[in-house]
């Protein structure tokens, strides 16, 4: 996955602590095998290689997770959108040439992106393409993916206490919070806030670590599906907190698209997920009444200096 991943677990007799991790990293190897478009193997690059001629049939939790991805798509209105391979692969070529592109190129990828373009056939478990040069990118949902079944596993192991980072993306199995300190983005010597998490996920998604580096000018990683350029935004980051860690992922990267104006709003109609905005003017939102109030319990935010 091209990131790193940390693993902390508490273990009873039953299981040693060996065991525990060697599972959850087996289970990181299977789904990365399955689902990165980097390995000429994997089901999704076979979808990504065939299903513009034809329908291609994928595993079940290969469908399962490309639906889930559709839904998102259009929950957020296409700021998250999973058919962003090609213009992912249009910069990151830039980058190796370190050219900019031009306006041509940019308005001919707009023609590859467009998650209407992937069709789902619920009968053959098929994906294919209705248009072509389409190729589908699941980075931003992957890591939370990996998080959820992770914990699946370690649940199914008896293991009740458990801190998991997959680049960034934190699992909190614990029924007693535990404090995660928020990144500042614009310093490495504070924090921006200090939230409690228990049985929960944290995913950020910010521009200023992961960048396309064209002519000594940063272009972040996050791409605005509407336009093929990078999202040009107000927001500096933003987290999201949910049980479910894949929407958590895939929700970050879409509010971060959205900007902090119609990221509130989606927030706003979102069921139990709690947020935290980091904007460009500094300011830091709690955007969710739960992170205010500490309301179920369940996350508090207890401030922090920016
Ligand atoms: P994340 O770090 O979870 O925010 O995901 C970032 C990765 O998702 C990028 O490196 C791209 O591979 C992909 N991506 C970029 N922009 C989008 C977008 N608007 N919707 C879906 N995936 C995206
Ligand atoms: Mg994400």
């Amino acid at each position: 996955m091209n990131t790193f991943c940390r693993v902390q677990v508490e273990v009873g007799d039953s299981v040693s602590c060996g065991e525990a991790v060697e599972e959850v990293f087996s289970e990181l190897r299977r789904l990365e095998n399955t689902f990165s478009r980097y390995l000429s193997e994997s089901q999704v690059s076979r979808v990504n290689s065939d299903a513009e001629n034809s329908p291609v049939a994928v595993n079940e939790e290969v469908f399962q997770l490309v639906a889930r991805a559709l839904e998102i798509s259009c929950l957020t209105e296409g700021a998250f959108d999973i058919s962003i391979g090609a213009d992912v692969d249009f910069w990151r070529q830039c980058e190796r040439d370190n050219c900019l592109p031009t306006s041509e190129q940019i308005k001919a990828l707009k023609d590859r992106i467009g998650y209407k373009y992937i069709a789902l056939d619920y009968q053959s478990r098929a994906v294919s393409f209705t248009r072509p040069g389409i190729k589908i990118d699941l980075g931003a949902l992957a890591k939370g993916y990996v998080l959820d079944k992770a914990v699946t596993i370690l649940k199914q192991m008896g293991i009740s206490k458990a801190c998991l980072n997959l680049g960034g993306n934190i699992y909190i199995l614990d029924s007693q919070p535990q404090d995660i300190l928020l990144r500042n983005p614009l310093s490495d010597e504070s924090f921006a806030a200090r939230l409690s998490l228990m049985n929960a996920s944290i995913s950020t998604s910010a521009n200023d670590e992961r960048y396309f580096l064209i002519q000594n000018k940063r272009f972040g990683h996050l791409l605005n599906p509407l336009t093929g350029l990078p999202a040009e935004t107000d927001i500096l980051s933003v987290s999201i907190i949910s049980e479910d860690a894949t929407f958590a992922d895939a929700l970050s990267t879409a509010i971060f698209v959205l900007g902090l104006k119609k990221g509130r709003e989606l927030i706003g109609r979102v069921k139990d997920i709690q947020a935290v905005i980091i904007s460009k003017d500094t300011k830091v939102y709690p955007v969710t009444p739960g992170l205010r109030s500490g309301c179920n319990g369940v996350y508090k935010m207890e401030g922090g200096k920016g």
